[in-house]
């Protein structure tokens, strides 16, 4: 799998940074966030390096996937959190801070001021129905 020199994550996969690591297997690796928000956050890599999802090929998404449900449910199982979310962020605005494709496994607790923040306030159909139409000659 291509690696790229400066990539922290490419490291570790790679051995030359250590890691708390919890499972691999061809196509991934799955390790403890070193910044943690609540107990259990722990991320889920492609072992190949994909900046970000939208490079990412669809056998290494599937791979990651599985992984990252299991990873989860390992999660839930142990510290049995009040919650978890799934996060994956892509571009600075999203808080993309490592270029290397990762999801996080983000265990929440009642209360704990992890929000995303948006309002549940209805949008205009007009709009909603022009973005989605942008959207589909995309797909
Ligand atoms: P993001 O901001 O979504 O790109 O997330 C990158 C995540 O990688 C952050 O939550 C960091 O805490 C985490 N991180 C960065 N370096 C390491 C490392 N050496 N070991 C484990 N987690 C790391
Ligand atoms: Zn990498």
């Amino acid at each position: 799998m291509t690696a790229h020199a400066d990539c922290i994550f490419c490291k570790i996969i790679a051995g030359d940074i250590p890691a708390f690591k919890l499972c691999e297997d061809d196509d991934t690796l799955s390790f403890m966030d070193i910044n943690p928000y609540n107990d259990g956050h722990c991320l889920v890599i492609p072992k190949g390096h994909y900046e970000n999802l939208y490079a990412m090929p669809d056998d290494a998404m599937a791979a990651v996937s599985i992984a990252t449900r299991k990873v989860a449910a390992a999660v839930n199982a142990a510290l049995e959190p009040d919650g978890l979310n799934l996060v994956q962020a892509n571009g600075p605005a999203a808080g993309q801070s490592v270029y290397h494709f990762h999801m996080h496994v983000f265990p929440r607790k009642t209360d704990d001021k992890a929000w995303m923040n948006w309002r549940f306030a209805p949008g205009d159909m007009d709009r909603i129905g022009q973005i989605a139409e942008q959207i589909r000659a995309h797909l």
